[in-house]
């Protein structure tokens, strides 16, 4: 299979509703039961390890009408929570055990509850992750929430989940994180070689598919990529900044390298690869969990803040990256997001770095405006 034929694959897969995913994932493993993981970070290896697929919920991407939902929500929310509770409401999870959310707003926080309510067949677990992250109990507090966690998904299930499985997810999922790593900075070295919507097709792929399927494929792109041509252009490096829980429309990513970026690296389904090395498998798994979250995780405007700032992170980004500017790509009425947009162009302003934001909602079906908009942001850094 070629790059592309690659690419189209994950693209279909990334069409599909969850069930639908996860019905595909049954073709090869039947039986096989699914965990909707709502973004951010969620420790999908006890998910695994449980014997569960865990599936990346992101919404529905303009595939379902909101019929439901909107009657349960004020009408100022981002749109994944709206169209991830409406496949609840609509009885469109079936074959999932449950969901996990996780503490990154007071949106998702609602929004677990209103799941549990309305699926009380399901699991639904909702995670505090550390709001400090150097405190001396820290590393105890996120252990701790970890096996919370884990006790209650194998409650669940009616089954144990052993630290020996948790050993071999973990492995897995490593090997997968290292591959995204790897594929990241080929794009970073190889400008013009892979384009961010492929990138962001591929990684989102790979959170509807078991972490042993989706490994080879990407050792597999890996290789392919190295063999196809570079196509470097004149255009303006970019970073893509604040689409780290709802995804921005493909056609907008597309949309902005075509109206002149290029997109060094980004943020999107930052969660998918979360840590910035292997997370080490010997010893305690949930323990090392706990460290890497804690002292190796990327930054993110939904993780509390470690020994350094978020705009320190930003700005190691954009360096490291070798990009020029900033897009910052908000979700409409995303609370994190919008309030670190703040602290964020402050510091670019400092350093001279220059930036746009574009905000996006599921249902956007025109990029005119946007498009215009970026042009007139490349074309005045490329011929001032
Ligand atoms: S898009 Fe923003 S506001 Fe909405 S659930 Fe995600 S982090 Fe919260």
């Amino acid at each position: 299979m070629s790059f592309d034929e690659i690419v189209q694959q994950c693209r279909d897969l990334n069409e599909l509703l969850p069930a639908q995913a996860l019905e595909q994932a049954r073709q090869s493993r039947p039986g096989l039961e699914g965990f909707a993981v709502f973004p951010v970070y969620a420790p999908v290896e006890i998910i695994h390890a449980a014997g569960l697929l865990p599936v990346g919920l992101f919404g529905v991407g303009g595939k379902l009408e909101i019929v439901h939902a909107d009657a349960r929500f004020q009408s100022f929310i981002c749109s994944i929570a709206k169209s991830a509770l409406e496949l609840f409401l609509r009885d469109e999870m079936s074959g999932f055990r449950g969901a996990v959310f996780s503490s990154i707003c007071d949106v998702a926080r609602n929004l677990a509850s209103l799941v549990k309510r309305n699926a009380p067949q399901m699991f639904i677990e909702y995670l505090h992750l550390p709001q400090n992250m150097l405190n001396e109990r820290s590393h105890e507090y996120t252990r701790a929430e970890l096996d919370r966690f884990r006790a209650n998904l194998a409650r669940h299930v009616g089954r144990p989940i052993p630290d020996e499985s948790l050993a071999t997810s973990l492995k897995l999922y490593n090997r997968v994180r290292r591959r995204l790593r790897e594929l990241y900075a080929f794009r970073r070295e190889h400008p013009g070689s892979i384009t961010a919507a492929e990138l962001c097709t591929v990684v989102q792929a790979g959170s509807r598919m078991m972490p042993e399927d989706y490994a080879p494929l990407l050792e597999r792109l890996l290789k392919l990529a190295s063999q196809r041509p570079a196509h470097p252009r004149d255009s303006v490096d970019v970073v893509i900044e604040g689409a780290f829980c709802e995804q921005p429309p493909v056609l907008l990513i597309e949309t902005i390298e075509a109206a002149g970026c290029q997109v060094r690296d980004d943020d999107l389904l930052i969660g998918w690869r979360w840590f910035r090395e292997d997370v080490p498998v010997n010893g305690d798994a949930l323990s090392s969990l706990a460290t890497a979250y804690l002292t190796r995780s990327e930054y993110s405007s939904v993780r509390h803040d470690g020994a350094s700032p978020r705009t320190d992170g930003l700005l190691q980004r954009v360096r490291s990256a070798g990009a020029q500017a900033v897009i910052f790509t908000p979700a409409k009425f995303c609370e994190p997001a919008l309030f670190d947009y703040v602290p964020f162009i402050a510091k670019l302003d400092k350093h001279g770095i220059p930036h746009l934001k574009l905000e996006f909602e599921e249902k956007m079906w025109t990029f005119e405006a946007s498009r215009t908009e970026i042009e007139t942001f490349a074309e005045s850094m490329l011929f001032e």
